[in-house]
């Protein structure tokens, strides 16, 4: 008896809000708005529950979404600042 197949193992693909490149979702920075308080926070586990929203891990992507608040955009809210600071502390180590 074959077994039911799984759908695909792979990482869901998304795209990054500033240069548009898609790319496992895995290998991107993933941000989130929380579904209740709409805060937006950067999420390193990419596990928080809400709509999310990704970059990819490269300093000129998070320098270019905090230029053109791409992040806004796609999130449909303000996201402040310092989350993408935070991101691009994460780049940079
Ligand atoms: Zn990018």
């Amino acid at each position: 008896m074959p077994k039911p197949r799984k759908r695909s193992p792979h990482s869901p693909i998304r795209r990054c809000a500033a240069c548009r490149r898609t790319a496992p979702k895995s290998e991107l920075l993933r941000f989130v708005r929380a579904p209740h308080t709409l805060q937006v926070q950067f999420d390193p586990t990419q596990k928080l529950p809400g709509r999310g929203a990704y970059l990819c891990p490269q300093a000129a992507c998070v320098r270019m979404a905090l230029k053109r608040n791409s992040l806004d955009r796609v999130l449909k809210t303000k996201v402040e600042e310092r989350i993408l600071q935070e991101a691009l502390h994460a780049v940079h180590n």
